[in-house]
């Protein structure tokens, strides 16, 4: 396998990693077809080898805010996702919220490394109790990634940087799949 390297999480993708996180995705990475990213989700599109996303731009304090409520938004659904993977019954949906955890928590790094931000925030956990069966549960999900779209699609609209824009539009692509698996689990 050819060397790839994702330009929005800055990950190489190789051989030993490309099936990493699969439940989490629509169509299936294979050896000879890695389609999204492992770590972060986004499609091949963003693939590049030669670029360094991470280090094109100056960010005005306006984008910096709009990263951090990101970050934030992306920490506290891969804490949800961690939770549900604990508090689910059947092994594959488990998996499959284990897996959306690191999915969401690889998006919280990005938009840490992106806007700069220092602090990781200890963000309140709210008692998941209530979502009692994997149903509710998967509800819950589904829910949640609505909000990511509407969220990066209301700031995609916002801010005036392409790459900003370009990097939401990747993230949404993901999160409307996370929505799919989910609601046809
Ligand atoms: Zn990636």
């Amino acid at each position: 396998m050819e060397k790839i390297k994702c330009l929005i999480c800055g990950m190489n993708i190789n051989i030993n990693n490309y099936d990493f996180n699969n439940t989490t995705m629509v169509e299936k990475n294979i050896e000879n077809n890695i389609i999204n990213c492992p770590f972060c989700g986004v499609n091949r599109l963003y693939f590049d080898n030669n670029l360094d996303l991470h280090k094109t731009e100056n960010l005005d304090s306006n984008i910096i805010s709009i990263f951090d409520k990101a970050m934030k938004l992306e920490i506290f659904n891969g804490q949800f996702y961690k939770e549900a993977s604990k508090m689910a019954k059947a092994e594959d949906i488990k998996k499959l919220f284990k897996e959306l955890s690191n999915i969401e928590y690889m998006h919280a790094k990005i938009h840490k490394k992106l806007g700069g931000l220092k602090i990781e925030p200890n963000l309140f956990k709210p008692d998941y109790s209530k979502h009692d069966t994997d149903e509710l549960l998967l509800k819950e999900a589904s829910k949640r990634e609505e909000h990511a779209i509407a969220f990066y699609n209301k700031y995609m609209r916002e801010v005036s940087s392409e790459f900003v824009k370009d990097v939401f539009k990747a993230l949404i692509d993901v999160e409307k799949q996370h929505k799919h698996i989910s609601q046809n689990k």
